[in-house]
């Protein structure tokens, strides 16, 4: 262990606010478990806004669109952008740009659920992923976090208050299928291009279609299991997807 290079390591650590854990040992395994679950934290972590990075993105849409492909449970994501932050770097300056994208990042964070995960994605640009979201509440959740937003006002340097909107697009995943959380972050963001060009402060979702069944598909999927089941003799059909005739 003594060969060990830890000094930058403990120095990026100590400059993010990591304290030694206290009762251990430095060198011990305890001790370097500690070291490289901070390392892990920062190299996960946005270190202006203290969210989930754009490597800690990828890893959770991934988990996600493989849980939705094999669970089926509806999830969403929402792209949100500060609309028209260019401007506010330019009249106020870096500064106040930077206390703006902190601002928004807090209230972000502040208006989901624990299980949701909002990643900065870069510039002023951030990612909700919601599992376990239906679809019938989708457009109330992005409409929540864009109101709150809005709601929100910015104290900059100065005693001045900015208030800024966000554009947000959305997409549900596909479920029950194989797909990519490229395909799904494209469609998202062909939402947010949406949202941006039908004006900004707004909210644009592609809702998931409805799973239509046909009466022949479903004969081939439920046919052999209703003639072996006594129960079903009446055929109803209440608790299969919608159908076409
Ligand atoms: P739109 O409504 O179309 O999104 O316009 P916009 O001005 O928000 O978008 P644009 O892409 O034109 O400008 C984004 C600006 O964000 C440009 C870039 O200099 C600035 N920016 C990117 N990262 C940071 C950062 O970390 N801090 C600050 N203060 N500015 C940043
Ligand atoms: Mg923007
Ligand atoms: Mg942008």
């Amino acid at each position: 262990m003594g060969d060990l290079r830890l000094e930058m390591a403990l120095s990026l650590l100590s400059q993010a606010g990591w304290v030694p854990p206290s009762g251990m040992s430095p060198g011990s395994r305890l001790w370097l478990q500690s070291v490289i679950d901070g390392l892990c934290d920062l190299s996960s972590r946005d270190a202006l806004t203290g969210l989930a990075n754009r490597r800690q993105f990828e890893a959770a849409i991934a988990r996600e669109v493989d849980r939705v492909a094999r669970i089926g449970e509806p999830a969403l994501l929402l792209i949100a952008d500060i609309d028209h932050f260019k401007n506010v770097n330019d009249r106020f300056g870096h500064a106040a740009g930077d206390m703006v994208i902190q601002s928004v990042a807090a209230c972000l964070q502040d208006c989901v659920r624990p299980m949701d995960l909002v990643a900065r994605l870069g510039g002023e640009e951030f990612a909700i992923i919601l599992p376990n979201c239906p679809p019938a509440f989708g457009q109330t959740v992005a409409e929540r976090i864009r109101n709150r937003v809005r709601a929100c006002p910015v104290a900059i340097i100065g005693g001045q208050q900015l208030s800024v909107t966000v554009s947000i697009g959305g997409a549900f995943a596909p479920q029950w299928v194989r797909s990519s959380a490229m395909l799904w972050s494209e469609r998202a963001d062909q939402q947010l291009y949406r949202a941006k060009t039908e004006g900004r402060n707004r909210t644009c979702l592609d809702m998931p279609p409805l799973t239509v069944v046909s009466a022949e598909e479903k004969g081939l999927l439920f046919g052999s299991l209703a003639q072996s089941d006594p129960f079903s003799a009446s055929g109803t059909t209440s608790d299969l997807p919608k159908t076409t005739e």
